[in-house]
């Protein structure tokens, strides 16, 4: 065969599986026992039960129960774990509780630059979305990264151009505008002006407030999400590890799916997300016993303050963490939890 026959047929095989949207990120559709479970966590940090008053306290909780009914709703049904990670991170990137899409933190010039990523356990697809200021729900736009285009990762201008492209909400910047991040950017700022900084409430109580979630649905398909507005007072377009596949999420069906929040260059360093899979599949570890080591051995003697959700095959949930709190939970058939403290 000539070689320009066979660029030809490279690039006809190459077109063909680009337009097979689904089959980018195919799905196993066949049921399996009709278990699922779901997992989600709304940031880590130094979240101390004095600090936090009772109202607070269940507005928090009241918006982990939310994220889970959405994503529980879909999976109950028999839907798909990709739907379910996007349904449950939505309500909580409209929540202005936590640091993503609304209630994002500011960076030093006072913007608000989203983060996401989003992986399918499938075949390992992903899609991520760095320093987008305009996307109402960024997690939508790594997920569209993921099925409709031929990239994993986009940031900024381009990104947002995709989004528009991809028919997504596009909002006004001021959208994302809390007057409780924006003051924490002033105490910040105050105390020292260079450094980047969980945000901190009104009660000193320090956290990310990031989100993420982990679903396994009846077909045995894992997909894992992050979002984030990253850490307070962050600039030159600092990126976290939320949209880094293998640092803050990652998803392979056959050892589990993981989503990580805490102090995000200690997370790229020692690609958390991957490691916690990697010692499944190498050492033969359980989920538990693998994140456990990350989060509290590995990450503790790094000194990578943060934690992370992740859930295997057979649905077993971790949800392991080093600072004082995480807020987090997680849903299966007939069990439902939402925590806060240690
Ligand atoms: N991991 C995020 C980052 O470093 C922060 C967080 O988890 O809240 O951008």
């Amino acid at each position: 065969m000539y070689p320009e026959h066979s660029f030809k047929i490279l690039i006809l095989v190459l077109t063909f599986s680009l337009f097979q949207g689904d089959c980018v990120c195919q799905y196993s559709n066949k049921k399996q026992n009709g278990n699922y479970a779901l997992v989600i966590h709304g940031g880590a940090g130094t979240i101390d039960k004095n600090n936090m008053d009772a109202a607070t306290e269940k507005a928090y909780q009241d918006a982990l129960n939310q994220a889970l009914d959405a994503g529980e709703k879909i999976l109950q049904s028999g839907g798909k774990s990709i739907d379910a990670v996007e349904a449950a991170i939505v309500v909580m990137e409209n929540s202005p509780l936590f640091n993503a899409g609304k209630g994002a933190v500011f960076t030093f010039d006072g913007r608000n630059e989203l983060d996401a990523s989003i992986m399918s356990g499938v075949n390992q697809t992903a899609g991520a979305a760095g320093s987008v200021t305009t996307v109402k729900n960024p997690i939508k736009l790594a997920r569209a990264i993921m099925e409709q285009s031929e990239h994993v990762m986009m940031i900024g201008k381009g990104a947002e151009e995709f989004a528009q492209r991809c028919n997504l909400e596009i909002v006004d910047p001021s959208y994302f505008y809390t007057e409780r991040r924006w003051q924490s950017l002033k105490k910040v700022q105050q105390e020292n002006k260079d450094s980047t900084a969980l945000s901190e409430d009104e009660k000193g109580n320090k956290k990310n407030g990031t989100v993420g979630c982990v679903a396994l649905d009846m077909y045995g398909n894992i997909v894992a999400g992050t979002s984030t507005g990253g850490m307070t007072n962050k600039r030159f377009q600092r990126l976290g590890d939320a949209p880094i596949i293998g640092a803050g999420t990652y998803a392979d069906n056959a050892t589990c799916g993981v989503s990580c929040t805490g102090h995000g260059e200690y997370f790229i360093r020692y690609t958390v997300a991957r490691d916690v899979a990697a010692l499944m599949e190498y050492k033969g570890w359980s989920l538990e016993k693998a994140a456990n080591y990350i989060v509290n051995d590995k990450l503790v003697k790094k000194g990578g303050e943060g934690g992370l959700i992740a859930l295997d095959k057979k649905g077993n949930v971790a949800m392991p963490f080093n600072s004082s709190g995480m807020y987090r939970g997680y849903a299966k058939k007939g069990e439902r939890k939402v925590m806060i403290y240690k």
